[in-house]
């Protein structure tokens, strides 16, 4: 059997479920080839399953530490796992109906199973169950192809990583029981988010991240500062310690690792492997079928499109930025590309957020990035312990600091660790994509109380002194 479309896309992710729905918008007929189920691994098995699990603890922890900071009363505060994981399940399934909804109303065709690109430039798609007519493999012929299959979770190559009670974050959703003791490898995005999930649920945290830092690709002081906030919550960090097997012992699983060449071991009753994603591309491709690769991604130019004539990439297949938003991004982008359109999407400024407890934001250049650069710049920051909004509400030490062009004050990037930076990180990606200056942005008058407020100060910062910071002298 064979159908017909102007566009088949494969990957039913942020990334190719937001395509397919633009273009269908712009009047291609589409299909969308999907093996699990539409949400992709955002929905499914990461970020709004991660953030329900941060949601549920945090309230939790909250109710333990600040209630009677308040004024309230609230004794006793328990838990039940399985009813969190259930939460967690709920909030994705509703989301999951909702784009499957969204794909049926925009006349989107879907296909339940495996699809792999043919060197005819069809795609076969192995269904997971036969169709109303019998059958148990399709072939649909594409005017065009958006490969956008994902990336899935990387084991690091030790010996034990293969042990019984070893998860990626895959299997840390699918857990029923809650863990008393977790050893996470790997302290980059993953591996914070889920010890905060867990520390604030009472477990015994240990993050294990070879690299100097934990959140090396974030800013220094953003880094440092969560170090101090883990600590203080009992979560014992290493840093510059390379796990290097793990092994059974009789209270849980042994994990080895060296810190500064010296041998030393963790134990854990689950060891979370946090260390990174590989792109999904096992089984897309038929036989014969050629594409130019960038190392372990899918080579794309800067309009998405593979070697392979009319066959367009994006998301964690390709070498980008791997995020959720960023290959919804990519998606917008290759659709406008293949109907001949400019697209008004920038995506040169896509922010990176971290679901902490201060949460964590950033976007453009940090200001050694911009001195690295060669750029000369002014900067702004500001301590969010003098925002009322963050005292009333009990924050963590914060701060939001903003870097600019010295020459024309043309924002350059900010980064943000307080209540809200993820979402108030928006108002610097806007900003940025718009080459806005810092004045530009401190025109409009932010609502009172607010988090906002304090980018406002640290605006003020970059071009005199903020209205509620002591007075100083400036150290540029
Ligand atoms: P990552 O690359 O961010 O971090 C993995 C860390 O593991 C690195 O810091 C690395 O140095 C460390 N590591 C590797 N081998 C090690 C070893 N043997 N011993 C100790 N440490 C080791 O990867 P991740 O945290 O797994 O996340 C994967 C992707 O998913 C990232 O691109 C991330 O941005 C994305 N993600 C984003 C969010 C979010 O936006 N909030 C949430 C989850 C995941």
């Amino acid at each position: 059997m064979c159908k017909k479309f102007d566009l088949v896309v494969i990957g039913a992710g942020p990334g190719g479920y937001v395509a397919a729905i633009k273009a269908a918008k712009a009047g291609m007929s589409v299909a969308v080839v999907e093996s699990i189920r539409a949400g992709g691994t955002c929905l499914n098995r990461g970020c709004i399953s991660a953030k329900a699990m941060i949601h549920a603890s945090s309230l939790y922890e909250e109710m333990n530490s600040e209630a009677g900071l308040v004024g309230l009363k609230a004794e006793n505060v328990s838990f039940d796992y399985g009813k969190i994981v259930e939460y967690k399940q709920k909030t994705t399934d509703e989301l999951v109906a909702g784009i499957e909804g969204l794909l049926e109303g925009n006349g989107v065709a879907r296909f339940n199973g495996k699809g792999s690109l043919e060197k005819d430039g069809s795609v076969t798609v192995k269904l997971k169950a036969a169709d109303e007519e019998g059958n148990e493999v399709v072939s649909l012929e594409a005017g065009k192809v958006l490969l956008a299959t994902g990336s899935v979770p990387a084991l690091i190559p030790v010996p034990g990583i293969d042990l019984k009670g070893v998860v990626t974050s895959d299997g840390v959703f699918a857990l029923s029981e809650m863990p008393e003791s977790i050893v996470i490898i790997g302290g980059g995005v993953i591996g914070v988010e889920f010890a905060t999930v867990y520390a604030n649920l009472g477990a015994k945290v240990t993050v294990i991240e070879a690299l100097p830092r934990i959140l090396q690709n974030m800013d220094k002081e953003i880094s440092q500062n969560l170090k101090m906030i883990f600590k203080k919550k009992g979560i014992d960090v290493h840093t510059g310690a390379a796990v290097k097997s793990v092994e059974q012992g009789g209270e849980g699983l042994l994990v080895n690792y060296e810190e500064r060449e010296k041998p030393l071991q963790a134990t854990g009753q689950l060891v979370i492997c946090a260390a990174g994603r590989k792109p999904n591309i096992d089984g897309l491709f038929g036989e014969g079928v050629e594409i130019g690769m960038d190392g372990k991604f899918i080579a794309v130019n800067d309009r998405f499109e593979t070697s392979i004539p009319d066959v367009y990439a994006i998301g964690d297949i390709i070498n980008g930025t791997q995020l959720a938003h960023a290959a919804s991004g990519y998606g917008l982008c290759a659709v406008d590309y293949m109907n001949g359109k400019e697209p008004e999407l920038k995506i040169n400024s896509i922010p990176g957020c971290v679901y902490t407890d201060p949460e964590i934001a950033q976007v453009g250049m940090t200001e050694a990035e911009a001195k690295e650069a060669g750029i000369s710049t002014i900067s702004g920051k500001f301590i969010m312990s003098a925002n009322g909004k963050s005292l009333i509400t009990h924050e963590e030490r914060g701060f939001v600091k903003i870097v600019a062009d010295e020459a024309d004050h043309r924002i350059l990037g900010a980064q943000m660790m307080c209540a809200r930076a993820t979402d108030m990180i928006a108002e610097f990606t806007t900003a940025i994509a718009n080459d806005m200056i810092v004045e530009q942005l401190l025109a409009g008058v932010r609502p009172h109380p607010t988090y906002n407020e304090g980018i406002a100060e640290a605006l003020e910062d970059c071009i005199g002194e903020s209205t509620h910071t002591m007075p100083r002298r400036k150290r540029r």
